[in-house]
């Protein structure tokens, strides 16, 4: 099966070929945690995890990494409002996140690091640079010099000028040129800071993922992922940052790139204040339809949050659902009759073809949307056989409506489409749910109401609700 990608870094469809025979090793930049995720924050793992799941499928084994950015001036920031510890924040959110994603039917990444677990490694990295003569020292800081790295702006295909507008980088005139970014920043009162060469500091806004993807997947890995907006400067200094260090390239062999989400047209961003969170979206049509509604546009193209295409989505999964369970029960239930009706030519030739069809589809690009455009067809047409009121299961026909029930079931796993009753509404063991209860009183006896609501609606999204009596919170599921 030859798989091909759009590749940001050529701007053109190439075949995908391993780094390594047998194995796929993929980066997808996470989030931020200092707040809820907003449901843009979504649409990476999700369409990451189909395309893992398909890999998976293929015979690939997939090591996939998703970082969190748990040292960052938001986190910095948010925490000095809530006279919280930031990295105490940050662990806080990061668990939210990882609760959405498993919500959304997500399967764990293999690593999800952390930066303030990679400071050693990350000092390392940057010493590196300066030793090579790609970074520069500024009274407790350290620079990246882009002079030094000729190849800046391949990733993004802009020059050095346009580079300049637009992008944020930070204004210093002890810069080399105003381009240069910081690896290291030294330390300001109140903030996490770690010891190094340079004095105390923390890692810059870039150099975590550079160094987390080396280490765990090493220099010329498969697939780099993440939005869009990471593109420039984000993942054009990622690669600067390694390819400097490793003297070598390429740093990653395939760079995809997911579009926004927008709402009514608009970017959804927490900086334009229209954001809708994972969980409100999950509340509101529940996480299955979510998925469903991410996987029903093709990750390259940008994908619109509204009443109405949420409806959409939740119309065509009940669908596949209502096809998927009236097959089954048309199979367990009817008494199969004599006779030989056969199925039509067209037909048993549309349910043989599907799963090639849907792979081919997944193949090019990984076509999730022309995947679901597969399956609808295949419905449609095996609902005009099978439930027309003059069908007959027989012997000679009962084969291909197992197959095709096979192939919608099969093929709806690939995509994470089915989410049993309980995964719909909760993943919490009762023993989870207890602890967080828990948490909750103590962060109410702490007069801490905001971590409590927080812990009451984390609760709420997997359908427990609490009550508060005098003898306690007492819960139940939905
Ligand atoms: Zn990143």
């Amino acid at each position: 099966m030859v798989i091909t990608v759009y590749n940001t870094l050529t701007r053109q469809k190439e075949e995908f070929i391993p780094r390594e025979a047998g194995k796929v090793s993929i980066y997808v930049c996470g989030v931020t945690p200092y707040n809820y995720a907003h449901i843009g924050n979504a649409r990476p793992p999700v369409v990451w995890d189909c395309i893992r799941r398909f890999l998976e499928a293929q015979g690939y084994e997939v090591t996939f990494v998703q970082n969190f950015t748990d040292v960052d001036d938001k986190i910095i920031l948010r925490a000095q409002e809530l006279g919280k510890e930031p990295l105490a924040l940050a662990q806080e959110y990061a668990e939210i996140y990882l609760e959405d994603l498993a919500t959304l039917g997500v399967l764990p990444a293999t690593h999800y690091p952390k930066v303030s677990e990679h400071i050693t490694e990350i000092i390392e990295m940057v010493e590196g640079l300066v030793e090579k003569g790609h970074a520069y020292v500024l009274d407790g800081d350290v620079y990246f010099a882009v002079d030094s790295f000729p190849e800046y702006g391949k990733l993004s295909g802009r020059r050095p000028e346009e580079m300049m507008s637009g992008a944020r980088v930070e204004v210093d005139d002890r810069k080399r040129t105003p381009m240069d970014f910081a690896l290291w920043k030294a330390a300001k009162p109140g903030e996490p800071a770690w010891d190094s060469p340079w004095g105390k500091g923390r890692p810059g806004w870039h150099i975590e993922c550079s160094t987390m993807s080396l280490k765990y997947l090493e220099s010329g890995f498969d697939f780099h992922g993440g939005g869009v907006d990471l593109i420039f400067p984000h993942h054009e200094i990622e690669i600067a940052q390694a390819e400097a260090y490793n003297g070598c390239a390429p740093f990653v062999r395939y760079w995809l790139h997911s579009a926004f989400i927008t709402m009514s047209g608009d970017k959804m961003s927490k900086s334009l204040g229209n954001v809708v969170t994972i969980r409100e979206a999950c509340e509101r049509f529940t996480p299955k339809v979510v998925r469903f509604w991410l996987l029903g546009t093709h990750y390259r193209n940008p994908l619109s949050f509204g009443e109405e295409e949420l409806k959409a989505a939740a119309r065509g999964l009940e669908r596949l659902e209502t096809a998927k369970e009236n097959w089954r029960y048309l199979l367990s239930t009817t008494d199969q009759e004599a006779g030989a009706e056969a199925v039509p030519e067209q037909l048993s030739e549309l349910i043989r073809d599907c799963k090639t069809r849907f792979t081919a589809a997944m193949a090019d690009d990984f076509n999730t949307a022309m995947a679901l455009g597969v399956l609808y067809e295949l419905v449609r047409e095996v609902n005009k056989w099978a439930l027309a009121e003059s069908f007959k299961l027989t012997g000679a026909n009962r084969p291909a409506l197992e197959e095709a029930l096979s192939v919608l079931q099969d093929c709806g796993e690939l995509l994470g489409i089915w989410f049993t009753a309980e995964q719909a509404t909760t993943s919490l063991s009762e023993e989870e749910i207890k602890e967080l209860v828990e948490k909750r009183q103590n962060a109410r006896a702490n007069r801490d109401f905001k971590t409590a609501d927080a812990i009451r609606d984390t609760l709420k999204a997997k359908g427990i609700i609490l009550e508060d009596t005098p003898q306690g919170a007492r819960w139940k599921r939905l």
